[in-house]
């Protein structure tokens, strides 16, 4: 439902109304050094859903409540160990949430379910004011629609949550530019659970031994199921993270139309692709302040696929690798790789869905890629299609339809169509292709074809995408 949203400043008259704002039960986001929040009363369990309803959040994922005084932890969290108190005292107010025992006081819609509640105190100037004036703790998310990059200035907060909320605080850009860390400090040993804006070595420089707060080693034979998790922190165009020297980058994008790809200033790439630089490679605190907004800044200049560089784990790097892997959705190819197209007619059922197969199977130095030969650019996966994939755990809905282009057909390896009139069609077009085009089911080495599900009900979909998946398999099989 739209609702009229107040866009405030920082100015004392403003934060007194977004104060009363969040007593009397309504939604205000706010500025912090990690990213805008999107901030309800924390003891208020109807405030607290109204916020997941403004984000489209998935109800299990919980929230962390923002305080303003110490005074305040002991307010909602039991059983605080000295090691917590340790934390607190040295990265507080900053970006770092603790995760402790919760009092019953904290509702149920807040903690998820949990016995736990994350606890953080920001540092940022307009959000202590607020919680100050406020007096209650704040639960607050990233103000952002769910998925999307997190907010790290008012105009992006503005993008997805004007018409969503009560009010808007604008209050500049984040310093920090990555979310908190978030640790639980209940487990024996402590364990970081999200690494953020404080680095897992300051941590244990402080308390020893602490567990996690990396995103793991890739293994190169097996890179990580493409689109097997959700994505999160994803702008509306895919995004891959690309693995290869300067060199092999820039012949890869040489061969591709209207792509996007992040750099750093030292990298100086030749190339026709969109480059945004994060900053330079020597300074990941002015990356992490880049990052979310390079990512919603790329999708604004029209490219139809981003790639990230793939970047170390020390420090807070590993607060940018973790937010580009997500953003990606674990999508990580290598610059050397030959392409498989997989060709339907729309590019929004068939060969996405044979994309996705291929590339869920262990890496053979082959990439899966799709396109329609009557696709328009930019539709997304039909609705059966993402129903259906997702039964096998593969999420297609960040999937972008695009017509099959010449440049397409010279770079690939080799491009399977889904029926004989598309490699007909194909044919037509250059005789010479003969070598390069043939259907899945040749390839795998029958004779069908695979059948448009297009208008067809859920089952219809289904029994689509498992003979797609057991013709993929036998394909691969045979590369
Ligand atoms: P966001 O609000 O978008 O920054 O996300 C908050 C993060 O903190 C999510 O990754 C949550 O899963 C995590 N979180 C919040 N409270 C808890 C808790 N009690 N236990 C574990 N993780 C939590
Ligand atoms: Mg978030």
């Amino acid at each position: 439902m739209y609702m009229e949203t107040k866009l405030l400043t920082s100015s004392a008259a403003d934060l007194a109304l977004a104060a009363e704002l969040l007593q009397n039960g309504k939604r205000v986001i706010f500025p912090t050094e990690t990213v805008y929040g999107l901030g309800a009363n924390a003891l208020d369990p109807d405030a607290v859903r109204s916020i997941f309803e403004a984000k489209g959040r998935p109800s299990d994922n919980p929230l962390i409540v923002h305080i303003a005084e110490l005074s305040q932890v002991e307010e909602i969290a039991e059983e605080i160990p000295e090691k917590a108190k340790l934390l607190m005292d040295k990265f507080w107010p900053g970006p770092l949430t603790i995760i402790l025992k919760r009092k019953s006081i904290i509702p149920n819609e807040v903690t998820a379910g949990l016995n736990t509640v994350g606890i953080r105190m920001p540092e940022n100037e307009i959000a202590r004011e607020l919680l100050s004036l406020a007096k209650v703790p704040v639960a607050a998310p990233s103000a952002n629609i769910s998925g999307r990059p997190s907010p790290t200035d008012a105009k992006y907060v503005i993008e997805d949550m004007n018409g969503r909320v009560e009010a808007i605080i604008d209050g500049g850009n984040c310093t920090v530019g990555v979310e908190s860390t978030v640790i639980d400090m209940t487990s024996p040993i402590p364990t970081i659970l999200r690494p953020g804006g404080v680095t897992a070595e300051e941590i244990s420089a402080l308390l020893g031994e602490v567990l996690g707060g990396k995103e793991k080693a890739e293994n190169k034979e097996t890179p990580k199921a493409p689109g097997m998790k959700y994505t999160h922190y994803a702008p509306s165009v895919p995004v891959r993270i690309l693995r290869g020297s300067i060199a092999q980058i820039e012949s890869f994008l040489a061969k591709r139309e209207n792509a996007g790809i992040l750099t750093f200033d030292e990298f100086n790439l030749n190339t026709e692709a969109k480059q945004i630089s994060l900053g330079s490679i020597n300074n990941p605190k002015e990356c992490a302040k880049n990052l979310f907004r390079s990512l919603r800044d790329m999708e604004k200049l029209g490219v139809c696929e981003i790639f990230a560089p793939e970047i170390g784990n020390d420090g807070l790097w590993s607060a940018i690798k973790n937010r580009l892997y997500k953003s990606a959705g674990g999508n990580i190819i290598n610059a050397t790789y030959k392409e498989i197209i997989f060709v339907c007619t729309g590019n929004t059922c068939r060969s996405p869905m044979a994309e996705c197969f291929f590339n869920s199977l262990p890496n053979k130095g082959y990439w899966g890629t799709s396109a329609g030969i009557f696709a328009q650019n930019g539709q997304k996966a039909s609705e059966n299609s993402i129903l259906s994939m997702k039964e096998y755990g593969i999420d297609i809905k960040s999937h972008l339809s695009k017509p099959l282009t010449p440049k397409m057909i010279e770079r690939a390896e080799l491009i399977l169509t889904m029926t004989k009139s598309h490699k007909n069609a194909l044919l037509g077009l250059n005789n010479s292709l003969s070598g390069k085009v043939m259907t899945l089911s040749e390839f795998a080495g029958e004779d069908g074809e695979i059948p448009d599900p297009f208008g067809g009900d859920l089952d219809t979909y289904r029994s689509c995408a498992k003979e797609i998946k057991r013709l993929v398999k036998k394909a691969y099989d045979r590369l």
